[in-house]
């Protein structure tokens, strides 16, 4: 099964959960095979994504950082 953006339908390349409680929005990777809860989206969306008023998002995507992690939480 492949992915498509939820916004335009194009391939994804990242996966956007969220937590109501926490009031966080995380961008991860899309791995394949890996069916996860969440908003499909492509590269061009994930980059985009702006989360709601108030709420924290965290991009977890190792696609898009220039350096590597001090750690890994
Ligand atoms: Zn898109």
């Amino acid at each position: 099964m492949i992915l498509s953006c939820a916004r335009c339908g194009s391939p994804a390349a990242a996966i956007m959960t969220f937590s109501y409680p926490n009031s966080s929005v995380w961008m991860d990777d899309l791995v394949n095979g890996v069916e996860r809860h969440g908003y499909a989206m492509c590269a061009d969306h994930a980059d985009r994504m702006i989360p709601p008023l108030g709420w924290t998002l965290t991009d977890r995507r190792t696609v898009t950082r220039l350096f590597a992690p001090l750690s890994v939480a």
